[in-house]
C-alpha cells in the first residue's frame, strides 16, 4: 500500500474539464460580444457627435448667411442705389435696430470711398475711410459678395465682415458696396446652450488658421488671441472629408473623442470634443455588466461542476475503498456500493461479482494451503519415521552382518580348538591313570594336573558358548508344561552350596512350545551369570506367572550387586563382557533363543539390589483357544 504516489483527483479533473469546456467558449463569445458592442457603441457615439458637428456647421452657416441675405436684399433693392444719404441712413438704422448682432454698417461708392458708416457703439462721428484697397470691397465689387475678414471687435468679440455689391435698378455693374460687421457672439451662446459648460463636452467653431470664432465656454472666445488647440487643428487639417472624427490623443496625454464638420462656403471648422471615458461610458458600463454576468456564470458553473464531479466520483471513491480493503484481504464489511444506472454502476456490479468470486477463490486457496501444509507435515513425520526405521534397519543389518562374520569365524576357531582340546583331555586322563601312585605322593604334581583339567573345562565352556551362539540349526519345538519342565532343569543344575534357590510357580503350569535344548541353555546362561556375581553367598529366585492370557513370564532374580546403567544397556550385545575371561556371548544367546521362540527378554537391575531377568513366552495356541 505504500506505493501511493498521490494522483490528481478525478473530481478536480472533471471540474477543470467542465470549466474549460463551458467557460472558454463563453469567454470567447463574451469577449467578442463586448468588443462588437463596444465598437458599435463607440461608432454610434462618434456618429452622433459628427452629426451634431454637421448640424451646428449648418446652423453657423445659416447664421452668417442670414445677415448676408439681409444685406444683399437691401443692396439689391431697386431704389437703394438711388436713395439720398439721409434715406439710406434711415434704412440702415432700421437694420441696426432689428438685428442686434450687426455691429457696423458701411456704404462705399464704386471708387471705394466710404460714403456712410453706422456703428452700434462708436457713434456717428467716425471719419469715413477709403476702402478701395480692402479685400472685401474688391471681392464684393468683382463677385457681388464677400464673407470673411474675421476680427475681434474691440480686441475681444469675434466678428465677421459681410459685404455685397450695390446694384443699380437697371444695369449690371455695381455702383458701390454695402458691408457690415456681424458679431459672432450669437454662435457662442448657441453653443453654450447646446453644450452647457457644466458638462465635459466642449464645442467650438474656428477658422482654418485656428482663430477661435465661437466656443461653448464663452470665456475661451473672449481671450485676445483665442485659438483652437494646435493638436486638434493639425488632426482636422489632415482630414480629407468634410466631416468626421475619432479618438484624439493630445500631447498632454488626455484622450478625447473628437468630431468635426466644415461650415459650408465659409471653410470654418465646427469641432466637438468629449473625454474618451465619458464618450464611451455606456460601452464601459455595458462591459462591466457583462463581466458581472460572466462572474456569476463562472460561480454557477463551478458549483454545478463540483456537484457533478462529486456525484460522479462518489461511487468511484466507494469502489476504491472497497478495492483497497480487498487488496488487504479484508473481504468482510466492504462499503456498500452505489449501483447507479450507468457505466459506473456496471463497474460496481462487476466489482462486486469479482470480489465475491475472489473471496470464494481465496477461501479455497487458504483451505488448499492448509491442506497442503497438513499433508506436508504428515509427510515430513512419515519421512522422518521411515528414515529412522531405515537407519535402524541399516544399523541392524550392518551389526548382523558383522556378527555373522565374527560368529562364523568364532565357530571355525571353536571347532578347530575343540578337537585338540579333546586329545589333550584324553592324554591327561591317560597320564592320570598311569601316574596315579606318583600323583598321590606328590601333591604339587597333582595340583597342576587339576589346573590343566579345569582350564580344559574352561576352554570347553567358552567353545560351547561360541558354538551355541553361532550355530544355526532348525528350532525343534516340543510342548511341555512350563513349571514341570523348569523343575527338571533346576534339579539337574549344579548350584554351589552358598546359593539359595527359591521357587515360586504359578498355578496354571501353562503349556509352552519350546526347543528344550536351547531354552535350557538360555536359563543356564542366566543362572551362571547370577552365580558368578555372588561368589560368597546369595539367593536366586525362580518364578513363573501368567502375563495376560496369552503369555507366561519366567522370572530369574538374583541378590547380587546389580549393574550400572551403561553396562545394562549393552549386556545383550554379543562379545560384550565386563569379565576378564568372559566371552560376552551368554546373554546374546538368551536373546537369540527368545527371538526364535517369538518371545522377548527384559532385564531390570539396580546397583546393590540385584538383577532380575524376565523371559516372556507365548502360551501354546491350542490351549489358548480352549481357554477362549
Ligand atoms: P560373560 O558372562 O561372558 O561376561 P554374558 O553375556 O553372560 O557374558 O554377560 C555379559 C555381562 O553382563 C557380564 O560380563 C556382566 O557384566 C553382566 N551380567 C550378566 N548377568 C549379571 C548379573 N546377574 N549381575 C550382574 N551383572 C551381570
Ligand atoms: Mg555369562
Amino acid at each position: 500500500m505504500a506505493y501511493r504516489a498521490r494522483r490528481g483527483k478525478l473530481a478536480y479533473k472533471i471540474l477543470i474539464g467542465f470549466l474549460v469546456t463551458s467557460l472558454v467558449p463563453l469567454g470567447f463569445v463574451c469577449y467578442n460580444l463586448i468588443k462588437i458592442s463596444q465598437s458599435s457603441l463607440q461608432k454610434q457615439t462618434l456618429a452622433m457627435q459628427v452629426s451634431m458637428a454637421v448640424g451646428f456647421a449648418d446652423t453657423a452657416s445659416k447664421y452668417v448667411s442670414t445677415f448676408e441675405g439681409v444685406l444683399s436684399e437691401t443692396a439689391s433693392m431697386g431704389d437703394f442705389a438711388s436713395m439720398n444719404p439721409a434715406q439710406q441712413k434711415q434704412y440702415l438704422q432700421k437694420i441696426l435696430a432689428v438685428h442686434p448682432a450687426v455691429l457696423e454698417l458701411s456704404v462705399a461708392n464704386a471708387k471705394g470711398q466710404e460714403t456712410m458708416r453706422l456703428s452700434r457703439y462708436a457713434g456717428a462721428g467716425a471719419p469715413l475711410r477709403d476702402l478701395s484697397q480692402k479685400d472685401f470691397f474688391l471681392t464684393a465689387m468683382a463677385r457681388g459678395q464677400y464673407i470673411g475678414g474675421l476680427e475681434r471687435f474691440q480686441g475681444l468679440y469675434p466678428d465677421v465682415r459681410v459685404a455685397v455689391a450695390i446694384m443699380p435698378p437697371q444695369g449690371s455693374s455695381p455702383v458701390g458696396v454695402l458691408s457690415g460687421t456681424i458679431s459672432l457672439n450669437g454662435l457662442s451662446s448657441m453653443l453654450a446652450m447646446e453644450f452647457p459648460s457644466t458638462g465635459q463636452r466642449r464645442a467650438a467653431v474656428a477658422a482654418p488658421d485656428g482663430f477661435l470664432i465661437a466656443d461653448s465656454d464663452p470665456r475661451e472666445v473672449y481671450k485676445p488671441d483665442a485659438r483652437l488647440s494646435d493638436d486638434v487643428l493639425r488632426i482636422v487639417s489632415t482630414q480629407s472629408s468634410g466631416d468626421g472624427g475619432g479618438e484624439i490623443h493630445l500631447s498632454d496625454g488626455t484622450r478625447l473623442l473628437g468630431a468635426y464638420a466644415y461650415v459650408k462656403d465659409l471653410g470654418w471648422i465646427v469641432y466637438i470634443q468629449e473625454p474618451l471615458n465619458l464618450a464611451y461610458q455606456s460601452a464601459l458600463q455595458m462591459r462591466s455588466q457583462v463581466l458581472k454576468v460572466i462572474l456569476w456564470v463562472v460561480l454557477i458553473v463551478v458549483l454545478l461542476a463540483l456537484a457533478l464531479a462529486s456525484n460522479i466520483t462518489h461511487p468511484l471513491r466507494l469502489l476504491r475503498e472497497a478495492a483497497e480493503k480487498l487488496s488487504r484481504g479484508e473481504f468482510e464489511d466492504l462499503p456498500q456500493m452505489l449501483m447507479t444506472n450507468d457505466e459506473i454502476g456496471d463497474l460496481a456490479q462487476t466489482f462486486s461479482t469479482m470480489s465475491e468470486s475472489l473471496r470464494e477463490k481465496t477461501g479455497e486457496l487458504i483451505n488448499a494451503k492448509q491442506e497442503l501444509e497438513k499433508s506436508a507435515r504428515i509427510l515430513e513425520t512419515r519421512v522422518e519415521a521411515r528414515t529412522r526405521e531405515l537407519k535402524a534397519a541399516q544399523d541392524e543389518l550392518i551389526k548382523k552382518e558383522r556378527l555373522a562374520a565374527v560368529g562364523q569365524m568364532a565357530s571355525v576357531v571353536g571347532h578347530e580348538i575343540r578337537n585338540p582340546l579333546a586329545v589333550i583331555n584324553n592324554s591327561v586322563y591317560f597320564l592320570k591313570t598311569k601316574l596315579a601312585q606318583v600323583l598321590q605322593s606328590d601333591p604339587k604334581l597333582s595340583k597342576h594336573v587339576k589346573i590343566i583339567e579345569s582350564e580344559i573345562q574352561q576352554a570347553n565352556g567358552i567353545i560351547n558358548e561360541i558354538l551355541t551362539y553361532s550355530r544355526s540349526r532348525d528350532l525343534k519345538p516340543e510342548r511341555v508344561a512350563l513349571n514341570t519342565w523348569l523343575e527338571d532343569v533346576l534339579s539337574v543344575y549344579p548350584f554351589p552350596p552358598h546359593i539359595r534357590v527359591d521357587k515360586v510357580f504359578c498355578a496354571e503350569n501353562p503349556p509352552v512350545d519350546i526347543d528344550t535344548t536351547e531354552m535350557q541353555q538360555a536359563i543356564r546362561n542366566i543362572i551362571g551369570n547370577a552365580i558368578e556375581v555372588m561368589p560368597a553367598s546369595g539367593a536366586i529366585r525362580v518364578r513363573t506367572a501368567m502375563s495376560g492370557r496369552d503369555a507366561v513370564c519366567l522370572e530369574l532374580a538374583d541378590s547380587g550387586p546389580g549393574m550400572p546403567r551403561d553396562v545394562l544397556d549393552k549386556i545383550f550385545t554379543p562379545f560384550f563382557t565386563t569379565k576378564a575371561r568372559g566371552t560376552g556371548l551368554g546373554l546374546a544367546v538368551v536373546r537369540k533363543v527368545m527371538d526364535r521362540h517369538r518371545g522377548r527378554v527384559e532385564v531390570e537391575s539396580e546397583t546393590g539390589r540385584g538383577t532380575t531377568f524376565r523371559l516372556y513366552l507365548p502360551v501354546a495356541a491350542a490351549v489358548r483357544s480352549v481357554q477362549a
